[in-house]
């Protein structure tokens, strides 16, 4: 199906968004025999180093999609190391994991592969059809609208169109914000006379906030300031960024020792955390980043993305078996993972007090209000 020029009219489940919690669902679905029309605007994504950790293991051994990943020029990542409650780094090696390595992603070849897995398994995939409005009909169900006057009926919509939420804000379903965390990602190109280093990711905390670096497989080091907006300024500056660099002792020296300069300005890259206030009814659901955005610190987003899409099929299933509240537990078990992130965020975050009078610092021991918000 090249476009959405073959769109059915109608269709028992459509997917908006072909992200790695869209594309599960969609796989999950035409696993289990399910006609399923998964839509994706498209867009191009900036690679951010996003890393899979060990844990995602099962997940993607129930996609059928491990043994395929070797084969994708993901990098292995063999641990990660935080410079975090204390100036020194203190690791931890994935040798003893029990799941093995994790991985650092090549993110369009992952979200590719997931794709391409939900087409062969039988789900019907528009690669270019951005939905724009929607509306519930009368009769049950939601009308979705692209562009050129294309529509499609669906008697069951999965969002998982990422943080936008589009499809939930149009049920009017509001997001709230949990903080203000922007990213300001910069990426070193990896010198030809530069040593070999561990694949790993290494996080480092500074009183403003707090770095990550992390190789990309095409021999560049992802090398990301995260910090709140309000305390950004100037950041996505080249000077304002190396100052900043400079300041963060451990990174610092990682990426000098890696390459010599910045590939090209900093990106500044939207990273708050927040939540829909609620995840669906008995015939939507929000999964993945529409549901709820983690703090990257997790490392989870694209494991919570994927194995949301995997229930959120389940859901569907039994819904279309007609069991009416399916999709309601399943929202039910989303708000239970969310309070379970949140007390964890919260414990991470506890571990740095070397700078209690710091804005950034401060606001993240403030758990209370954050969970207020939330
Ligand atoms: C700085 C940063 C670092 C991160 N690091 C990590 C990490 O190390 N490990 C990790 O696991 N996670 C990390 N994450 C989180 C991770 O990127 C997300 O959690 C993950 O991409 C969520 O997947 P998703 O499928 O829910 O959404 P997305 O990946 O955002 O996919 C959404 C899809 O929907 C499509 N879409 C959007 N709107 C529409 C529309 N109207 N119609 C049709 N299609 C639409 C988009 O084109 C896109 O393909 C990080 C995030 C940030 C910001």
């Amino acid at each position: 199906m090249r476009g959405d020029a073959a769109l059915p009219r109608t269709a028992d489940v459509v997917i908006i968004g072909g992200g790695p919690a869209g594309s599960a669902a969609a796989l999950t679905l035409a696993r289990a025999g399910v006609a399923v029309v998964l839509l994706d605007a498209g867009r191009p994504r900036l690679a951010v180093g996003e890393t899979l950790p060990p844990a995602s293991k099962p997940a993607l051994q129930a996609l059928g999609l491990w043994s395929a990943m070797a084969g994708e020029g993901h990098l292995p990542s063999v641990g990660s190391w935080s410079a975090w409650g204390g100036a020194e780094p203190w690791g931890r090696d994935f040798l003893f994991n029990r799941f093995g390595h994790g991985w650092h992603l090549d993110r369009r070849r992952f979200d590719a592969l997931l794709r391409a897995a939900a087409r062969a398994a039988g789900a019907r995939i528009a690669p270019s059809a951005a939905v724009f409005a929607s509306d519930a009909l009368t009769a049950g169900g939601f009308r979705l609208r692209l562009s050129a006057g294309r529509q499609i009926d669906a008697r069951i919509v999965l969002d998982a169109g990422g943080r936008h939420a589009n499809f939930a804000r149009q049920r009017g379903v509001r997001r709230h914000a949990v903080d203000r965390m922007v990213a300001l990602v910069g990426y070193v190109a990896r010198r030809a006379d530069a040593e070999a280093e561990p694949a790993a990711t290494l996080v480092e905390a500074v009183p403003d906030g707090w770095w990550y670096s992390a190789p990309l497989p095409q021999d560049r080091l992802a090398t990301v300031f995260m910090t709140d907006a309000d305390l950004a300024n100037g950041g996505a500056r080249m000077t304002s960024w190396f100052n900043r660099l400079a300041a963060a002792e451990h990174t610092a020296a990682r990426a000098l020792r890696y390459g010599a300069g910045l590939a090209g300005p900093p990106s500044v890259v939207p990273a708050v955390s927040g939540r829909l206030e609620r995840f669906g009814d008995a015939a939507w659901l929000a999964l993945g980043d529409a549901a709820a955005t983690q703090d990257p610190l997790s490392s989870e987003g694209i494991l919570v993305a994927i194995e949301s899409g995997i229930d959120a099929a389940a859901a569907v299933v039994r819904t279309l078996d007609g069991e009416r509240d399916a999709l309601l537990a399943a929202a039910d078990r989303r708000e239970a993972a969310w309070r379970s992130y949140l007390d964890q965020c919260a414990s991470n975050y506890a571990l740095e007090q070397r700078w209690p009078e710091a804005p950034f610092w401060q606001r993240r021991t403030r758990q209370d209000e954050r969970r207020s918000v939330a």
